[in-house]
């Protein structure tokens, strides 16, 4: 992507200047200095905030990916229950990786366009399986729709004995997670998407119940949570830690907490609403089924009739604009504006959705 170009791909986003600078700088090592450790633990504190959390957050070297399956790995063992909610790329992905792990997995299948806005089916999945883990994604990305965490957490009070596994990669820092009010367990999130810092870091939140769950079962691979657990109180990581990708995290997380949550979250919903406002103006239609929940990070948008992916990506390119396709059964049906986190700025989107507007 060109420097001078509009980017609104919805992540990786475009980095702040202030966090770009925290990174540029040779740092010692993250093993043996101290400074690292107060680093990180200033960062777990805001990372807490922006979760809505008091559970320990872990920090790993990685992106999103990452995190997915180092909690996955981290918890489950082959015949272990569990129930996903599938509402699109993300949530019909992790539920093939717990499979994929030997897990015995039923799901709640929805088409992409959709939300889950009603706990019934999921409620009588979980009483009838009795899962050790309830997976979800707050913010499907690909198709730019919002599953409301409190018919998730619905499910979790019916059933506290399973874990509540939710990917918000996508949200966090976008809309309020309040993992804790929420009863998630493990709220999954990568560096790059509303925080916008580089794709260099995972951070997840763990509970004292999913700590409890990661003991028992005892996984020792290199994506492992387990070490996590004491690595501060020890001051032992597994491996040498990335320190420019905390710092990036660090300065984004402050950049977020300074301008306050509120503002933030103001500030997602005013360019969520203008960019469906104007696509709609365009004549276009929004992905998302009417009765579906719709992100504030993310809009997914039907590629106007006739017109090719290809075609229409040169085309906002050779105006200055980067914005995304589909992905998985999308591709080719959609494009998707990233309207998170530094690229949540009603000036980039107008100038961006002036361009589509040239073109459609
Ligand atoms: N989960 C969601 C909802 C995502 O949108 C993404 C990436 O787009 C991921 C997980 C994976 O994150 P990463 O690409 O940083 O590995």
């Amino acid at each position: 992507m060109a420097k001078s170009m509009i980017n609104l791909i919805p992540g990786p986003v475009s980095v702040p200047d202030q966090v770009l600078q925290a990174m540029s700088q040779n740092f010692g090592s993250g093993d043996l200095d101290e400074e690292f450790l107060i680093l990180y633990n200033q960062t777990e504190k805001k990372l807490q905030t922006i979760l809505g959390t008091r559970n320990q957050v872990l920090i790993q070297t990685g992106e999103g990916m990452w995190g997915l399956w180092g909690a996955l790995k981290s918890t489950l063992k082959p015949g272990d229950h569990v129930v996903s909610v599938c509402t699109g790329v993300f949530g019909y992905g992790i539920a093939e990786m717990a499979a994929g792990l030997g897990a015995d997995v039923r799901r709640v299948e929805l088409d992409h366009s959709q939300t889950l806005n009603q706990a019934d089916e999921l409620c009588q999945l979980v009483a009838e399986h009795k899962p050790v883990m309830i997976t979800a994604v707050h913010c499907e990305t690909p198709s730019g729709t919002l599953n409301p965490l409190d018919i998730l957490a619905q499910a979790k009070k019916a059933y506290p004995e399973a874990l509540l596994c939710v990917d918000t990669v996508a949200s966090a820092g976008g809309c309020a997670i309040d993992a804790d009010y929420n009863q998630i367990d493990l709220a999954l999130n990568g560096s790059q998407k509303a925080l916008s810092a580089p794709p260099s870091m995972s951070f997840v939140s763990v509970s004292d119940s999913a700590w409890a769950r990661i003991a028992a079962v005892n996984y020792s691979g290199y994506d492992a949570f387990l070490p996590f657990k004491y690595a501060q109180c020890d001051f032992y990581f597994p491996n040498t830690p990335y320190w420019h990708g905390v710092a990036a995290l660090n300065s984004a997380a402050k950049l977020l907490l300074q301008e306050t949550l509120p503002r933030v979250f103001a500030r997602h919903e005013e360019c969520q609403k203008y960019c469906e406002k104007r696509v709609k103006e365009m004549g276009l239609k929004l992905f998302a089924a009417a009765d579906a929940v719709r992100a504030p990070t993310v809009t997914a948008v039907c590629l106007p009739e006739g017109s090719s992916w290809t075609h229409f990506k040169r085309a906002c390119n050779d105006r200055g604009l980067a914005i995304a396709g589909g992905y998985g059964k999308l591709s080719g049906k959609v494009f998707r504006i990233g309207h998170m986190g530094n690229q949540a700025r009603m000036d980039a989107l107008c100038a961006g959705l002036d361009i589509i507007q040239s073109i459609v």
